[in-house]
C-alpha cells in the first residue's frame, strides 16, 4: 500500500539536492512539519563528499580564497545580487553551523580547520579547496600538508580511478608519494561503474582482511594509504577504524567520480535522521504541478509510479528543484524556464549569448547565473518585480546571479539559502 501524505503540513520542500535536503533539516530543527518530495537524489549522486563554501573569488581573477569567510565578505561588496549578499555573512555561517550540527547528530563526521578552508588531492591529481571534508577524508588533509609518505591504491579494473596517475601528476609537490594497483577481494563484472556495491563489500570484515592482506607487503616507510572512496556505505568511519588497525597505518579516502559513495552515505544518514524527526520523506515522485490561486500556491500534485497522484497541502512551499540536470530550469530554443509555476528566469536576451566565444572566458558564461531572482525573503520575483507567490520560496542552484561552479560554493550556496528561505516561511507565517 502506498504512504499517503498528509493534507495540511508547515511546509513542503521539493527538491532531494543538497538544498531540498538542507531545507528540510532547518525546518524540522524549528518545529515545523514537513514533507519533502523529490524525483531523485540530484546533485547529491555525483557530489564527490567536500562540503565548498567559497574555494574562489573573484572566479575571474581565479583567486583561491584560504578563508572563506574573507572571501564572503569581498563577494557580498563585488556581487551584491548574489544569494550570499542577499543573505549577509552572519546568516551564512549560522546556516553551515546547524547544518554541521545536524550532519553530526545524524552521525556524519566533517572536518575542517576552524575559519578556514582545507585543501585535497583530487583523483586526477589536482588540488581542491573545501570548507569541510568527511572525516574519512580528512587524513588526505595532513597528509598532503605535512608532504607524508603516501602509498595510493587503486583497484584493477577501475578506469576512473588510477593510483599511478594521480601520483605522477603529483610527484613535483608532494614526492614522497607512491602508487599501488591491487585486486579487489570480491570480482565485479565492469568494477568501474560500481563503486556502491565495492563499498558493500567492504562493509564485510572478511573482505576487508583480504584487502589489507593485499597491501601490506607494500607499506615499508609508508605512513598513510590513500584509497577511492569506497570504504563503507553505512558504517564508513567503522571501515577506515579497521583497516588503520589491521594495517598500522592512517587512511584516507579521495573522491571519486559519479556515483559518488559519500553522497550516498550522505543522503541516506540524512534522510534516516529525517524520517526519524517526523519528516515525510517522498523519494521517487516528481512534483506533476501546482494550484495557484492570487498570489498563493494552494496545493502540490506529485505523481509517482504508473497512474497514482496526489494532492498535498501546505502553508508553505521551498523550491529546490535545481538547474538543468536537477529539472528546475529546463532549456528550449526559446529561452530558459523554470518547469514547476512558469516563474520568470533571469538570462540573457537571446540564446546566442549564453555562452561567450570562448569557452575558458575567464568571465564565466553568462548561462551559469541564468536562475531564478528573489526578494529579501528568498521568494522568486514575478514578472512585475514583487514576490510572485507569497508563500513559495527558493533555494539551492535554481537561483540567479551566481556561479557555484566557478566559485566554489555549491554546498554553502545550497545550505544557507535552505535556511534563507526557512526563515523567508517563518517570516511568512508570523506575518511580519
Ligand atoms: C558533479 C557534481 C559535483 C559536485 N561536487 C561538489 C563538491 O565537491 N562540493 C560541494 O560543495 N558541492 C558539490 N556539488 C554541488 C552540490 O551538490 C550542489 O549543492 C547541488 O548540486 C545543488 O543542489 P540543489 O539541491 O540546488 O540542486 P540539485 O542537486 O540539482 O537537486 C534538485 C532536486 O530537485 C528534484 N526535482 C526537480 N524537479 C522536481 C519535481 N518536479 N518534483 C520533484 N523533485 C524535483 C530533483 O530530483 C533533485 O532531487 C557537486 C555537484 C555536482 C553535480
Amino acid at each position: 500500500m502506498k504512504s499517503r501524505p498528509d493534507s495540511r503540513l508547515d511546509l513542503i520542500v521539493i527538491g532531494g539536492g543538497l538544498a531540498g535536503t538542507a531545507a528540510a533539516c532547518l525546518a524540522t530543527t524549528r518545529g515545523l512539519s514537513v514533507a519533502r518530495v523529490a524525483a531523485n537524489a540530484g546533485g547529491l549522486a555525483f557530489a564527490g563528499g567536500p562540503l565548498d563554501l567559497l574555494g574562489v573569488y573573484p572566479p575571474r581573477e581565479q583567486m583561491v580564497r584560504d578563508d572563506p569567510w574573507e572571501g564572503i565578505s569581498a563577494l557580498i561588496e563585488g556581487s551584491p545580487r548574489h544569494p550570499y549578499a542577499v543573505l549577509g555573512v552572519d546568516a551564512v555561517r549560522r546556516a553551515m553551523g546547524e547544518f554541521l550540527a545536524f550532519a553530526d547528530s545524524a552521525g556524519l563526521r566533517y572536518c575542517g580547520m576552524a575559519e578556514r578552508n582545507v585543501t585535497i588531492a583530487t583523483a586526477v591529481g589536482t588540488l581542491k579547496t573545501a570548507y569541510r571534508v568527511p572525516r574519512s577524508m580528512w587524513r588526505g588533509v595532513t597528509a598532503l600538508q605535512d608532504r607524508l609518505p603516501t602509498l595510493i591504491v587503486d583497484f584493477e579494473g577501475m578506469k576512473d580511478f588510477s593510483a599511478a596517475a594521480m601520483v605522477e601528476v603529483l610527484r613535483s609537490r608532494w614526492p614522497r608519494l607512491q602508487a599501488l594497483r591491487v585486486t579487489f577481494p570480491v570480482r565485479f563484472p565492469g568494477i568501474d561503474r560500481h563503486n556502491p556495491l565495492l563499498a558493500e563489500a567492504l562493509e564485510s570484515s572478511e573482505i576487508r582482511a583480504k584487502l589489507a592482506e593485499a597491501i601490506r607487503p607494500h607499506l615499508s616507510g609508508v605512513l598513510m594509504v590513500g584509497m577511492p572512496a569506497v570504504l563503507g556505505i553505512r558504517a564508513g568511519d567503522r571501515v577506515v577504524a579497521d583497516l588503520e588497525e589491521r594495517l598500522g597505518v592512517g587512511i584516507f579516502e579521495i573522491p571519486t567520480m559519479p556515483p559518488s559513495v559519500p553522497g550516498i552515505r550522505l543522503q541516506s544518514a540524512m534522510e534516516e535522521a529525517l524520517r526519524k524527526r517526523g519528516v515525510q520523506i517522498f523519494d521517487g515522485r516528481r512534483v506533476l504541478c501546482a494550484r495557484t490561486e492570487e498570489r498563493l500556491c494552494a496545493g502540490i500534485t506529485v505523481g509517482g509510479a504508473g497512474e497514482w497522484h496526489e494532492t498535498m497541502e501546505a502553508q508553505g512551499i521551498i523550491l529546490a528543484t535545481g538547474r538543468f540536470l536537477g529539472g528546475g530550469l529546463s532549456a528550449s530554443r526559446d529561452g530558459i524556464s523554470e518547469a514547476l509555476f512558469g516563474l520568470p528566469v533571469v538570462q540573457p536576451p537571446s540564446r546566442d549569448r549564453w555562452h561567450r566565444g570562448s569557452f575558458l572566458d575567464p568571465r564565466g558564461h553568462p548561462v551559469n547565473e541564468a536562475g531564478l531572482a528573489i526578494d529579501d525573503r528568498f521568494r522568486p520575483l514575478g514578472e512585475d518585480g514583487s514576490f510572485a507567490f507569497e508563500n513559495v520560496f527558493a533555494a539551492g542552484s535554481i537561483l540567479a546571479h551566481q556561479d557555484w561552479v566557478r566559485t566554489k560554493s555549491g554546498a554553502g550556496l545550497a545550505v544557507s539559502t535552505a535556511h534563507g528561505a526557512v526563515e523567508g516561511f517563518l517570516r511568512y507565517r508570523s506575518g511580519k
